[in-house]
């Protein structure tokens, strides 16, 4: 019996493939009927016998092409009309056709064995791709996803090309950045003041540069990276000098898992996410000895490691025969990553000796994502290139929101339907480009969206770039939300929570409901609002942003709260060091409470613990202390725990850490190593922390425990403190789409002035 079916399918599928697979599948089959693109995503009908239709619809989603995301299928019956052949159509003419965007992919297996084939047009092409691979979001001006809207609209096709784009049955059909070495862009080496380098080869001139030991820079997919040979320590080191970057780790790219698994200890989990069409840089331990120069990330037992995602890449790593190259972001200090060709001649030139450039031009900003792995699950460190712009599907429909994040790591989080779509990293908001990128991603974020937010949500941080932004727009709605409930919201959100849970908030800074500078916090929260139930005690952060820059201030802030000046005379290594003068002033200004806002702030308590056993007196870049406090743990099977005291203040609880101050320096004056200082005092935190869930579960009956902010980075603290809570029978809720710090924030932000607006809209 023939039958025929309308199905639609909604998702990212298109502009990834998805109607010539649908051909294929269609006609390999002998069925009959048509596809289109529609504004959801694709409609398409089919017809023949009952049994193989059947067949079809069930192959449609399982086959799919690697880069589709299908969030949807519905199937209804309709009428046989005796098609006996299978079409591809044009959109209708008058449907808008607004789909997703699908994000940057690395090369695919089919067109990295075509570069490498010198019998292929396309042999050594540096701009190879085809409808599984390439550049997508940072070439793309507007939608819909059409060659004329993206940078590629300066190159017509080839004869040769144009066949392979107009052909249903090939792999480039309708490739919007398909080129070839007729048709497409080319490459070429610059000098540091912008002139063209006569020569036959311009990868192999870059390669001779790397050799040499010089910094040269390479146009990527999002932007400029820098490179240096990571094998020659001389290399290195002239690009740390003029970075001007002094201790933060370099990422490096290798050109095979192979010599991934040389570099790094890799297990299956990592193998995949190396390899995977994200191509993110992915942390993983150091092994000891490796070819690496010491100096690619000193004190750190972690590695950046990713392997090459464009043709260029894998050209230049393997023309050049390299181990490993240093790849960083084109840029000096915090600011965004140089993405014209023009504009790295001006913003690099004192940085790198050559530049490797091209023609494509890259519209839109988008570092390197960085990862980590923990119990098989990828954690985002920083979201951005190969997952921008795949939206966080929600549970529910949401109005239009716009959040704008944070000050650091901040990415900006837009609302529409079921979506929440994060930006790229837009990094610190310090410096007047950063402020330009930020407004640059709120613009081409609304842009891409067709939505213009009548709501924001921001940060109740008063001095945050991205607040005074806000409170600036005119004719919208302002909702604020404070740091913490931000966290905990964003954890919800990625998990599909709905009503109450516990939240433990633990980071950095985040600026309180009080005025004070929250970030050891256990909350009751839903989306709309949330309780403050517990807290770590408040401390002076003495200097305010320079106690985050010189941990011992900390150190020294947490002694003489609890001990007075008497810690003076405590026999550690610490005091004994102690510049006499220096603290002596930090001691008054704690006294007289100058320029020493109180903190219950996570980091700064590890910041303390780091300086008081030697690991770090000063950083060099956020969160270093508490980064190799972690690195510093020696694992052991000694469970011992320093105490924390939990006391009860009417409502709440505070958190104490005089116990666990008096355990520590016990331990440091019968010389306890400092791997297994910190161990106990990580193990500490996760006793307290757990118990207290324990008693928030008795007191509000609350079963599910989220896990958020910055401090949950640390892999040590949050998968013992997930495994401890599973282990009570809570339901452990952390981040595995969206970074657990401050640049998954805007989501959480979204998703409360989403409710609120709701629920004022319900009343
Ligand atoms: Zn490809
Ligand atoms: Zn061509
Ligand atoms: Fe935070």
């Amino acid at each position: 019996m023939e039958v025929r079916r309308q199905i639609e399918v909604s998702g990212i599928v298109q502009g990834v493939g998805f109607r010539p697979y649908v051909y294929r599948l269609a006609t390999g089959n002998h069925l009959a009927g048509a596809i289109r693109n529609t504004s959801a995503g694709v409609s398409i009908e089919i017809e023949g016998p009952a049994e193989t239709v059947e067949d079809f619809v069930v192959r449609l989603p399982r086959e799919a092409p690697p880069l589709a995301r299908i969030t949807s299928v519905a199937v209804r019956e309709v009428p046989c009309n005796g098609d006996r052949e299978f079409r591809i159509l044009s959109s209708r003419s008058g449907e808008q056709v607004r789909t997703l965007i699908s994000p940057d992919v690395a090369i695919c297996p089919d067109c990295l064995s075509e570069l490498f084939n010198p019998s292929d047009r396309r042999y050594r092409y540096p701009f190879i791709n085809c409808t599984n691979c390439g550049p997508r979001f940072t070439i793309t001006r507007d939608i819909p996803y059409d060659r004329p809207r993206t940078s590629m609209s300066v190159f017509p096709m080839c004869p040769a090309c144009q066949a392979e784009y107009d052909d249903p049955l090939n792999r480039r059909f309708h490739a919007q950045p398909n080129a070839c070495w007729e048709c497409g862009p080319r490459v070429e080496l610059w000098d540091r003041r912008g002139r063209r380098i006569e020569c036959r080869d311009a990868i192999a001139e870059a390669v001779a540069g790397l050799h040499a030991g010089l910094v040269v820079a390479v146009k990527g997919l999002g932007g400029f990276h820098l490179a240096a040979d990571a094998t020659n320590p001389a290399a290195v080191a002239l690009l740390r000098e003029r970075k001007r970057r002094v201790e933060k780790p370099f990422a490096i790219m290798v050109p095979s898992v192979a010599t991934a698994q040389e570099i790094c200890q890799l297990d299956d989990a990592a193998r995949a996410v190396l390899e995977s069409v994200q191509r993110p840089i992915v942390l993983l331990p150091w092994k000891n000895p490796s070819p690496i120069a010491d100096q690619v990330a000193p004190f750190n037992r972690y590695l950046g490691i990713f392997l090459p995602y464009t043709p260029l890449h894998y050209l230049l790593l393997a023309e050049g025969g390299f181990t490993a190259l240093v790849m960083t972001s084109g840029n000096l200090g915090e600011e965004p990553i140089a993405v014209g060709n023009k504009e790295a001649i001006a913003r690099l030139q004192g940085l790198a000796d050559y530049f490797l450039v091209h023609n494509r031009d890259i519209l839109l900003r988008c570092d390197d994502s960085v990862v980590r792995i923990s119990g098989g699950k990828t954690r985002q460190l920083r979201r951005s290139r190969g997952f921008v712009p795949v939206p966080v599907f929600l549970q529910e429909e949401q109005p239009p929101v716009l959040a704008v994040g944070g000050e650091l790591k901040n990415a900006i989080c837009l609302t529409k339907g079921k979506h929440a779509f994060l930006s790229q990293h837009v990094g610190d908001l310090e410096n007047v480009e950063s402020y330009n990128f930020f407004a640059e991603a709120v613009e081409h974020l609304e842009k891409i969206l067709e939505i213009l937010p009548q709501t924001i949500a921001y940060d109740l941080h008063p001095d945050y770039f991205s607040t005074r932004w806000a409170l600036q727009q005119k004719g919208v709605q302002l909702v604020g939300v404070q740091h913490h409930h931000a966290h905990i919201a964003s954890c919800m959100a990625e998990n599909h929570l709905e009503g109450r849970v516990l939240g433990f908030a633990l980071d950095g800074t985040g600026y309180g409901t009080d005025g004070r500078i929250w970030g050891g916090e256990a909350l009751i929260a839903g989306y709309e609002d949330f309780e403050r139930v517990a807290h770590l005690e408040y401390i002076p952060l003495p200097g305010s942003a320079a106690a985050i820059r010189e941990p011992w201030r900390m150190a020294v802030s947490y002694l003489a709260h609890h001990f007075g000046r008497d810690f003076l005379a405590l026999p550690i290594p610490f005091v004994r060091q102690l510049d006499r003068q220096k603290t002596e002033l930090l001691l008054q200004i704690i006294e007289h409470q100058v320029n020493s806002p109180l903190t219950s702030s996570c980091g700064r308590l590890f910041d303390a613990v780091a300086a008081l056993i030697g690991i770090r007196q000063q950083v060099n870049y956020e969160a270093q202390a508490a980064i190799e406090l972690e690195m510093a743990i020696i694992p052991a099977d000694d469970n011992t725990a320093y105490p924390l005291a939990l006391i009860s203040e009417g409502e709440h609880w505070l958190i104490g850490t005089r116990p666990l101050f008096d355990a520590l320096l016990a331990d440091l004056s019968s010389n306890v190593p400092a791997g297994t200082i910190s161990r106990r005092f990580h193990n500490g935190l996760v006793e307290r922390f757990a118990q207290l869930a324990d008693l928030l579960r008795k007191q509000s009956g609350l079963n599910r425990v989220c896990l958020s902010g910055g401090t949950f980075q640390n892999i040590y603290l949050s998968e013992h403190l997930e495994s401890r809570l599973s282990a009570a029978g809570f339901e452990v809720f952390t981040h595995s789409e969206v970074p657990a710090g401050d640049g998954g924030l805007s989501l959480g932000q979204a998703l409360v002035a989403a409710h609120r607006l709701r629920s004022q809209r319900s009343l």
